[in-house]
């Protein structure tokens, strides 16, 4: 049976709600962000603003160029969060199964509950109507047979767009649309794509698998391809659910027996770091860690604890392992591993007041991703002491300047999405 998503995604949102929480702000060019020192970048901005030029993530020097007028707001998380939540609970009236993708995005599937509210249009202008009369805020609504088209529809018409693609008007309706609408298509895959002669999703619905494949291998071919047969996942998730994964762990051995404390330390923060970015990865939490050291000849002794909080920071792992060891003798096997675990989808969390921490956690598993394992890592994990504010050092690699623009939040909304 076909299934009935919606994807809602608030427009313009951290702008909008500073304009509908100052009307001295109506109708003008504002921007989001951490204000106007050197190096601060737009968070988000205003409608007015866009019509500019100014852009998400562009530095604020740049968009003052661009628009002299520029009001130059300094975002309020506190607020976002507590208006997304509001959200949140208005979109589980209509349906027990909504999945937040981020802090003003979210999925919902209504294949069920639709006809007790006259169907999903009139479902969607309910909810939209509810917003504005609460916040005076506007959303874009996608409706589609799955989440890849759904927001694929939300994302054709802006501001305050209703659009329903249903799977039989897809090949007509959609095919002269841009690949780069499509979630999970970026810029380096658009040009690439362009390259190959692929501009439009029609183009890539007739662009041979084999193909594209060969170009972009194994698993981004294939996604590629099955996503220009507009086929994603329809498997809605609700924010909390058990997992199936018992826990996530790492071991390693050492190269010599050691009760260098200060050195196991070491390796265990190091193990808590990978665990952690594991758990991040696969978007999980959990609330019991343990610790295990031997002395590589089967003798092990491993102890665990369970903690009030679920957590997935790997500094945090460290200080409840570090905090179940007691090193008395000499040592050449360490293991941390954390279960209890919760998958969690508030990717960025509507529900946690370490939002910070987080986004600094998410610029840094983003520069890993790019440049692989540790490139960015824990200031005690090195021996340098160049710990900076945030106990993390950046890399030679990477340049300390890309990293400080990654943790003042660029693209602070941007999440992974597994369609
Ligand atoms: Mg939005």
């Amino acid at each position: 049976m076909e299934k009935t998503i919606l994807h809602l995604d608030m427009n313009s949102f951290f702008a909008s709600v500073e304009q509908a929480a100052n009307p001295n702000l109506l109708g003008k060019p504002i921007a989001v962000g951490g204000g106007i020192k050197k190096g601060s970048v737009v968070a988000a901005c205003s409608i007015e603003a866009k019509a500019f030029g100014v852009k998400n993530a562009m530095s604020t020097w740049k968009a003052r160029k661009l628009c002299p007028h520029l009001i130059v707001v300094i975002g309020d998380m506190t607020k976002y969060i507590y208006i997304s939540k509001i959200i949140t609970k208005m979109m589980v009236d209509y349906t027990d199964l909504v999945e937040v993708f981020s802090i003003d995005e979210a999925f919902m599937d209504i294949t069920k509950t639709q006809d007790r509210f006259g169907g999903a249009i009139e479902l969607a202008k309910d909810i939209k109507r509810r917003i504005k009369e609460r916040f005076k805020l506007t959303c874009s609504i996608g409706i589609g047979p799955n989440k890849l088209i759904a927001k694929l529809a939300g994302e054709l018409q802006k501001p305050d767009g209703l659009v329903v693609l249903r799977e039989k008007d897809l090949p007509t309706k959609i095919k002269d649309v841009q690949v780069k609408e499509l979630c999970g298509v970026g810029r380096k895959t658009e040009e690439y794509l362009r390259l190959l002669g692929v501009r439009t999703i029609g183009n890539l619905n007739s662009y041979p698998r084999e193909k594209l494949v060969k170009s972009f291998g194994m698993a981004y071919g294939e996604q590629l391809w099955q996503m220009g047969q507009c086929h994603g996942a329809s498997e809605v998730r609700p924010y909390f659910y058990e997992t199936q994964a018992k826990s996530i762990g790492h071991s390693y051995t050492l190269p010599k027996l050691t009760s260098n404390t200060e050195e196991i330390n070491g390796y265990l923060l190091r193990l808590s770091e990978q665990v952690g970015r594991r758990l991040r990865r696969e978007n999980y939490k959990g609330n019991v860690v343990c610790a295990s050291i031997g002395t590589g000849d089967d003798k092990t002794s491993s102890h665990q604890k369970k903690i009030k909080d679920f957590i997935n920071d790997g500094y945090q792992i460290f200080k409840v392992a570090k905090s179940l060891l007691a090193i008395t003798n000499k040592i050449r096997f360490v293991s941390v591993s954390v279960s209890g675990l919760l998958h969690q989808l508030d990717q960025i969390s509507l529900f946690s007041h370490v939002e910070n921490q987080k986004k600094v956690l998410a610029a840094v598993d983003k520069v890993n991703d790019r440049f692989g394992e540790f490139t960015i890592e824990r200031a005690a994990i090195m021996s340098t002491g160049l710990q900076g504010k945030t106990g993390m050092v950046p890399p030679k690699l990477y340049g300390l300047r890309n990293f400080k623009m990654e943790l003042r939040g660029i693209e602070p909304l941007t999440s992974r999405m597994q369609i």
